[in-house]
């Protein structure tokens, strides 16, 4: 089974977002995935409560704040998001980082609180153009998965991890299914080495950036690739379902 995400970022409100759910129509290869989406914050009750949104697709809060309540204007805590209808929460997507200036301390924190109240972590992790062509894909990768490696065990918490290189968010630009299995057997191998092999073998990395309808069964069947994070083609409920029914 594989994961398919969708990020709708800042798109799709309320109203939107209950159109999304009454056209979705998934045949049975697509609703045998694991289903997640991340609306807007203000969506997700809409979303949670909406009678024509299939059970089976899950939803996850696409940003949270560490503490639990306090004078955080425009903030959102982990047991807000969590009354709201979060399972999950995106940690660290790459617009987080580097159009608010998210740290990998922050990421970290954000983990802790997820955890805390019981939301499956989401951890983004990727490098920037620059930072391919100098040749240090690896470093930064790895940099970002060690900083919030501390919170798990060999044996639980669950946690996702997300391979999404920043040059090919939203850009029309794709990892070449090579390239994403380089980056996902570098982030497992550093997985087998800190929490061991089961663990390593059985935490799914999805890749994303620019995955699209007739891009997504040449990324899926990738090897190390355990399903996808999509952006911009998970506005549309048939591209999403489409893409969905992708994975072998
Ligand atoms: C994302 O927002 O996580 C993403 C991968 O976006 P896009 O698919 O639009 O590149």
């Amino acid at each position: 089974m594989a994961i398919i995400a969708g990020n709708w970022k800042m798109h799709l409100g309320p109203t939107e977002a209950r159109r999304f759910f009454a056209g979705l129509s998934l045949d049975a290869r697509a609703a045998s995935q694991e289903l997640l989406i991340f609306p807007p914050t203000v969506s997700l009750v809409a979303a949670a409560e909406c009678p024509d949104r299939d059970a089976r697709v899950q939803l996850g809060v696409q940003n949270i704040h560490w503490e639990d309540a306090g004078a955080y204007t425009g903030e959102t805590s982990v047991p807000m998001a969590a009354d709201a209808g979060a399972s999950f929460a995106l940690v660290g997507h790459s617009e987080r980082r580097h159009v608010f200036g998210e740290s990998d301390a922050q990421v970290a924190l954000k983990v802790g609180a997820a955890l805390r109240h019981s939301l499956v972590p989401v951890v983004c992790v990727g490098e920037t153009l620059e930072e391919r062509r100098a040749d240090r894909v690896a470093e930064v990768i790895l940099r970002q998965l060690d900083a919030v490696l501390g919170a798990f065990t060999e044996d639980e918490p669950r946690f996702l991890l997300a391979y999404e290189p920043v040059w090919a968010i939203g850009t029309g630009e794709t990892a070449t299914p090579e390239d994403a299995s380089a980056a996902h057997s570098t982030l497992r191998a550093r997985l087998d080495e800190t929490l061991g092999l089961a663990r390593a073998a059985r935490t799914p990395i999805l890749y994303g950036g620019s995955v699209k309808p007739a891009n997504a069964r040449d990324l899926l069947g990738a090897a190390e690739v355990d399903g996808v994070l999509v952006g911009g083609a998970s506005l549309d409920p048939v591209s999403f379902s489409e893409i969905a029914s992708a994975a072998g």
